[in-house]
């Protein structure tokens, strides 16, 4: 048994004192607060549960930096998809393991424990099914092993370019199925895991999806998370009122049974009536700030959505910078811009804006990925200490030590993470980064030639 023993640890959304957590075959099984540090402790100061990363699509960290140049004037989230179209074309399955190892590597060294891989590259450059139709699913696996990072894998289906069952572009064509076709990688994607990680379903989004398809892909997957892409573009709720005369979100709401096991991925157009709304259904708003502002996607009405009592997670989406504690401060920082006013997203119990959103995206992260959150007796040893000799928190205490996290402190603050009770992180780096990090480098130099 491992006896891991802090001088504060977050409990329960509060700080409590001298905490000593026993940890068998991966699990929590015991909480001692007010503990004496003993011998055989392994001693650290802050102990925090790992963030679950709620959208992530891995393969996509080889082209970060890659489309940031102009390439006419009009380049919008749409013109960045041609871009990642064209790089996916050429990826194999060793290539997406690689790729998606140092993308995990990374959310670990940052404090992300454990990844909703939202995964929609099936099929081989032909747009054939490999012969193993999980075989991508494996490589993802594969990545989660490698790393240690906690799995929740999201099977995506996707048939169809747009609204009303458009044809699909050739772009697609690696992502595409019928029901029948999905079934059967449903059944062979869940030969691929181990482990406590476990799988949900995804329908891509209402472009990509009929609301048949969609009735049968929740018949297909009775429990578990429902994770979707829901209003990120403004033309997309265009598109979608024009085709059914509702929004995106207002759709799902409608039609769709959206409760507590669905994840809507961005969220980012909602109008006056779907903010409350969505926040009563009990699902989860997966929030993507790095993301959505590297594609121009637009802000989403975090001040209304939290005062109706909304739940969130923070995913890092397209990978064009993985940490943790960046996404929250970008999620606080877009509504400072929009609002030209400060601490925004404090809570009512909280003042402080780091508290408060690290305990909101730690349960709501968790509800995404169908996991229980936050460090307690039967749930997965997944840890994160901070460096407290770091300068962001010099002469810190306890109301402050988030904030001093989130918005004050470069890379660096987090000094080790622990997965399932293994140590994946020491010293702020993945203990295999150097391996992790060569693969990477030599696949990505191989891809872009
Ligand atoms: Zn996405």
């Amino acid at each position: 048994m491992t006896s891991l023993w802090f001088e504060r640890a977050w409990l329960g959304n509060e700080w409590k004192k001298d905490v000593r957590l026993r940890i068998a075959d991966g699990r929590i099984a015991k909480v001692e607060v007010g503990a004496e540090v003993a011998e055989g402790d392994d001693r650290h100061r802050v102990g925090l549960p790992g963030l679950c990363n709620v959208h992530s699509h891995g393969f996509q960290r080889g082209m970060a930096g890659l489309s940031e140049r102009r390439s006419r004037p009009d380049d919008n989230f749409w013109s960045w998809r041609e871009i990642m179209y064209r790089f996916l074309d050429r990826l194999t399955p060793d290539d997406v393991a690689a790729i998606t190892a140092q993308a995990y590597a990374e959310m670990l060294e940052t404090g992300f424990t454990r990844v909703g891989e939202f995964h929609y590259l099936h099929h081989d450059p032909a747009g054939a099914a490999y012969a193993d139709p999980a075989e991508m699913a494996g490589a993802i696996a594969e990545a989660s092993a490698a790393t240690g990072i906690g799995l929740t894998l999201l099977p995506v289906f996707y048939a169809h370019g747009n609204f009303g069952a458009a044809a699909p572009s050739p772009g697609q064509r690696r992502f595409l199925n019928d029901i029948d076709g999905f079934a059967k990688l449903l059944g062979a994607s869940r030969s691929k895991l181990s482990g406590d990680a476990n799988m949900g379903v995804a329908p891509h989004s209402l472009r990509a999806v009929t609301p048949e398809e969609l009735t049968a892909l929740l018949v297909m997957s009775p429990a578990g998370p429902v994770h979707i892409h829901a209003a990120e573009q403004v033309k997309e709720v265009a598109d979608c009122v024009a085709w059914s005369g509702a929004r995106p979100v207002e759709w799902l709401l409608d039609n769709a049974g959206v409760d507590a096991r669905w994840c809507l991925i961005h969220s980012t157009h909602l109008d006056e009536s779907e903010v409350p709304r969505l926040a009563a259904s009990g699902a989860v708003a997966g929030l993507c700030p790095i993301t959505e502002g590297n594609l121009g996607d637009g802000i989403f009405p975090a001040i209304d959505y939290l005062a109706a009592g909304g739940r969130f997670g923070v995913g890092t989406d397209s990978n064009i910078l993985v940490d943790a504690a960046q996404e929250l401060r970008a999620l606080e920082y877009s509504q400072r811009l929009a609002h030209r006013a400060r601490a925004l997203l404090a809570g009512e119990a909280s003042p402080f804006v780091g508290a408060n959103l690290f305990a909101r995206a730690v349960d709501g992260g968790a509800q995404a990925l169908g996991v229980p959150a936050g460090l307690a007796v039967g749930h997965a040893a997944d840890i994160v200490s901070l460096d407290l000799d770091h300068p962001a928190f010099a002469g810190t205490d306890d109301a402050t030590l988030f904030d001093r996290w989130i918005f004050a402190a470069r890379a660096g603050a987090v000094d080790t993470v622990w997965r399932a009770g293994a140590k994946c992180v020491e010293n702020g780096r993945h203990v295999d980064s150097e391996a992790i990090g060569a693969a990477y480098r030599a696949c990505v130099a191989r891809v872009l030639a």
